[in-house]
């Protein structure tokens, strides 16, 4: 056996790297999650991508499970991604008038996305449900939203409140700078507890005006809605006349071409889509029902707006993705792939006799250091925070780069081969049993 380096240890030039990063952006990053905060250390600064693997300042290279957090499905730097990208920049990178392309890409994602009829192209995750929230009380003239603990939709100052992963992470749910008034509207439910959305429902009759939810939460960790669950949401919210918004700005494109609403069978009212949709570009978008997205201006009255909106780069690598992903469905594959290596993860940690839960839904997963099913942010919060950052650094160590939280999904890409997932395996193997005592 090899031997197994559990101790934080990225490259000197790396180091050197964050060293100066932090002496001009806070923390040394664009976002927190970057730092490597949840586990300790210097984060390894990465100098190009391709396929399944990253490679860092100091010459070492990575087979990569958070895909840019969940946008490379294809693999990084994917050739014909690439291509529709130069094209497009060559022609100009933004215009500030409507073109063909947005059109184009408007289609595809209406024919993907069931519950999408009309669509609006935005910048990012964060934009497509800011705008979605604004839209749903604009439509229904009613102010509060209803979201569960553990699901993030972004920095949007009102659903900024029990948002999983960075948050939770930092153990500051609650943002400063968030004001009481921001999220005065917002109600916080248990994730997965029917009870507690029926009485909310009761208690609040005719004065919600969305519910929204990660119908498979990536953000602490991987969390499925039961279908219970989903089915009660769906039904409580169509009684009521709110809007029901899957953020499936994590789901869209991973979980089946039509997102987790074309896998679990539910139609929400409206959807937020942003990662896959915009092919590693800065691309969001929000959509649903004609009769709520012709609240929009100038179709309506909801204002929102954007310089950079159907950007014609971005555009052509989401229109691009969407395209080969239509052409070479890789979800039997992701579904193959990904049962092998939650079944070979779990028992690695059973083999270790550490306390573990592994969830899974295709290419999305978590190995929990708990020994309960994870349902809801209470159940993730009991994690063994400190056995993950060994993990963690363990399988930097053999050359494998997970998630840096416990409360982050991991993915992989049509790129990751059986090889390679053996290869996972058995890092992972290793690693567990240096970390079971
Ligand atoms: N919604 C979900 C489910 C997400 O996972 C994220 C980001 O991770 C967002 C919204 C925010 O997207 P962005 O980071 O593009 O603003």
């Amino acid at each position: 056996m090899t031997s197994i380096s559990l101790t934080a240890a990225a490259g000197e030039k790396s180091r050197a790297a964050f060293e100066s990063a932090r002496q001009l952006m806070p923390g040394g990053v664009n976002s927190p999650a970057r730092a490597f905060g949840a586990v300790g250390g210097t984060p390894l600064f990465i100098d190009h991508a391709k396929g399944p693997h990253l490679f860092d300042i100091d010459g070492n290279r990575y087979l990569d499970y958070i895909g840019s957090w969940g946008p490379m499905i294809l693999g990084h730097a994917q050739d014909e991604v690439i291509d529709a990208i130069t094209a497009a920049a060559s022609r100009g990178t933004s215009y500030g008038a409507p073109t063909e392309a947005e059109s184009v890409l408007a289609q595809q994602i209406i024919d993907a996305v069931g519950s999408i009829e009309k669509v609006r192209l935005v910048n990012s995750g964060t934009e497509a449900t800011m705008s979605a929230i604004r839209v749903a009380r604009g439509a229904t003239g009613r102010e509060k939203v209803i979201k569960f603990a553990g699901n993030y939709h972004g920095h949007v100052d009102s659903l900024l409140v029990a948002a999983g992963s960075s948050a939770a992470t930092l153990g500051t749910p609650d943002s400063p700078g968030v004001t009481a008034g921001a999220s005065r509207d917002t109600i916080v439910l248990r994730y997965n507890d029917v009870d507690a959305i029926g009485q909310c429902f009761a208690d609040h009759p005719g004065q919600i005006a969305a519910v929204i939810m990660e119908p498979v939460v990536g953000n602490m960790g991987c969390v499925p809605a039961s279908e219970a669950f989903m089915k009660e949401v769906r039904r409580l919210t169509a009684d009521d006349g709110c809007v029901l918004i899957f953020d499936e700005v994590m789901t869209g494109f991973r979980l089946a071409y039509g997102g987790a609403q074309e896998r679990y069978g539910i139609t929400p009212d409206m959807t937020t889509l942003g990662k896959i949709v915009g092919g590693g570009m800065p691309l969001g978008a929000y959509g649903g029902r004609k009769d709520i997205m012709d609240q929009v201006l100038p179709a309506g009255k909801v204002f929102q707006a954007g310089t950079l909106s159907g950007n014609p780069v971005a555009v052509a690598a989401g229109s691009k993705t969407l395209e080969i992903l239509k052409r070479q469905p890789p979800y039997e594959q992701l579904e193959r792939l990904g049962k092998k290596l939650a079944d070979g993860l779990d028992a690695a940690a059973t083999s270790a006799e550490i306390p573990h839960q592994v969830q899974q839904v295709g290419s999305m997963m978590t190995l929990f250091f708990h020994d309960q099913p994870v349902n809801s942010w209470d159940d993730a919060d009991q994690c063994d925070r400190d056995r993950f950052a060994k993990y963690f650094w363990g399988m930097i160590g053999q050359g494998v780069y997970m998630p840096c939280s416990q409360f982050e999904a991991l993915f992989f890409s049509r790129t990751h081969t059986e090889a390679m997932i053996d290869q996972t395996i058995e890092a992972a193997q290793q690693v567990l049993a240096a970390i079971a005592s």
